[in-house]
């Protein structure tokens, strides 16, 4: 089986429009060290209060798991202990057993994964060039179906055909 790793924010549901929102409502200012500060102490209860799923997410998710054809898991950058905690529970109240890996904002996703022939879904083209350089395969998620040369999907459950 295809060893098949998920984003979580951007892909499963909407969060990083509402971390958006929520900045522009407490008037962050757009530089580097002030959205690091913000998201260091961001309130993951509301964020994922306020975040919708993508693309009926969840039950794309129920039918790749059901096609037997990956070894699935939830692969998420995180800044903060609180947002491993709420994303935890979230994922929780709709799959009891998917592995769930939270990955310090500051490392690669290929750092703490071995990408070699694996499969990463995931809507950061950052994170995907990584994941390819060292020797994974990346999709891009994409609601308006730009890949930036990457295969590209704007709901999930189409990789269960797209692999073999
Ligand atoms: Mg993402």
């Amino acid at each position: 089986m295809t060893n098949l790793y998920i984003d979580f924010d951007g892909v499963i549901v909407d969060s990083i429009a509402v971390s958006y929102k929520i900045a522009e409502e407490q008037n962050v200012v757009e530089n580097l060290k002030e959205y690091q500060e913000f998201y260091k102490k961001l309130d993951w209860v509301e964020v994922l209060e306020r975040s919708k799923p993508i693309n009926n997410s969840w039950d794309c998710l129920e039918k790749i798991i059901d096609s037997h054809k990956f070894n699935v898991a939830i692969l998420t950058h995180v800044n903060s202990i609180e947002e491993i905690e709420e994303k935890v529970k979230m994922i929780r109240k709709h799959f009891r057993d998917i592995t769930i890996i939270s990955v310090p904002k500051t490392i690669s996703k290929a750092d703490m994964i071995k990408a070699e022939g694996s499969i990463l879904v995931d809507d950061y083209v950052g994170n995907l060039d990584e994941w390819k350089a060292a020797g994974g395969y990346g999709i891009k998620f994409d609601l308006d179906m730009d890949g930036k040369g990457y295969p590209v999907i704007d709901r999930l459950d189409v990789l269960i055909d797209m692999i073999d």
